[in-house]
């Protein structure tokens, strides 16, 4: 049904900031007194070494904010020959037919949850919400909450997002879902919804100990950082979040300098990229993915058969939660995108209004199924 076997594997870079900095070797200050001309010469290729390994980590990092900015691809097309336009507009349409947009498909999608319990993942940023130069003003818009409340009450529902939880609850608002904050670090299960008899709100926070390194990273990123125009530095509790949306792509070097500097510290704390934005978070294995699978252990639905996950997400960092679908064999990955991008997910949406036309048309499936007596 969810036509996994085509899915294009993920591209996200396999470049970890503790791969990169394995030899975190600091070239000492004041330098070493005696040793002679062979103790300053090691001491000048340590330092040589790491200067090359930084340039070489900037480097792939430089090239991978590139090719992950759908505008660069755009301003590409746009100014190549019209040949090569008409390449993209196949390869646009090729990507279609392998990921058909959720709402053309949607009562084929409908056709095959019947008997299935429908439990909702969403991510927040750029699929509830628009991406906005202002990641603290990036609000959902009182018909989207209306709509999330209302696919709530139909279906277990949770938001699995980069922010932190509190944050993210300031902008959703509703009590009624369940929250998986900072990339799935800091899930919270409430007591009382209607879906879980939990006496009490179950909280779950597998990198806790990272706390007090997290709070010293931000600290020094902030630092670092804010001679740069428009970067913005956001403290997701368990992750930080480096945003460059708003910096102009002559300082991306800069901005990526400073960052390293400050994480070749830090080689438990790794680097994922996003929507414009660099996620520094602890070295666990735990993401979006994870997150997916403990909500649905949590709710009771591990080993269900009857159960069919949707989760709708915009970001590389969705894709982990699009993965684990794709290995289960069950579930709806929905990629919320204006442009073909390489994807585990199955079926596209192309922006955040499209998403809440699905939300609500899913309603409306669930309402007129129990009028029909087929629930
Ligand atoms: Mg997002």
């Amino acid at each position: 049904m969810t036509n996994q076997n085509v899915v294009v594997p993920e591209a996200t870079p396999a470049i970890t900031v503790a791969a990169a900095a394995k030899p975190p070797v600091l070239f000492p200050y004041p330098p070493p007194r005696g040793g002679g001309a062979s103790a300053a010469a090691a001491i000048r290729k340590k330092h040589l070494s790491q200067v090359e390994l930084g340039e070489s980590w900037t480097n792939a990092w430089l090239e991978s904010m590139k090719t992950s900015s759908p505008i660069h691809a755009k301003v590409a097309a746009s100014a190549a020959a019209v040949p090569i336009i008409e390449r993209e507009q196949n390869e646009h349409s090729a990507w279609i037919v392998r990921h058909p947009s959720a709402l053309s498909k949607f009562e084929q999608l409908m056709k095959a949850t019947k008997g299935k319990q429908i439990v909702m993942f969403l991510d927040y940023d750029g699929t509830l919400s628009p991406i906005v130069d202002d990641p603290d003003s990036a609000f959902m818009s009182d018909a989207m909450r209306a709509a999330v409340k209302e696919v709530a009450g139909c279906f277990p529902t949770a938001i699995v997002s980069g922010r932190c939880r509190s944050k993210l609850f300031d902008f959703v608002k509703l009590t009624e879902l369940y929250y998986a904050g900072s990339h799935g670090m800091d899930i919270e299960v409430r007591k009382g919804t209607k879906y879980t008899k939990k006496k009490k709100t179950v909280l779950f926070q597998p990198a806790s100990e990272f706390l007090p390194m997290i709070k010293k990273v931000h600290k020094a990123l902030s630092k670092k950082t804010k001679p740069i125009p428009g970067a913005k530095l956001e403290n997701n509790k368990f992750c930080v979040s480096v945003h460059f949306r708003c910096v102009d792509e002559k300082n991306w070097r800069v901005l990526l300098e400073q960052v390293w500097l400050v994480l070749k510290e830090y080689p438990m704390l790794r680097i994922t990229p996003g929507r414009k934005v660099l996620e520094i978070r602890p070295i666990i294995k735990w993401d979006k993915g994870s997150a997916l699978q403990f909500l649905l252990d949590s709710l009771g639905f591990a080993d269900s058969k009857n159960v069919l996950p949707v989760y709708i997400g915009d970001d590389l960092t969705d894709e982990d939660a699009f993965k684990v679908l794709r290995d289960r064999g069950r579930g709806i990955g929905i990629l919320v995108s204006e442009f073909p991008k390489e994807t585990n997910a199955s079926y596209f949406l192309r922006r955040p209004s499209e998403v809440m036309e699905f939300l609500l048309r899913l309603v409306e499936w669930k309402r007129l199924s129990l009028e029909d007596g087929l629930e």
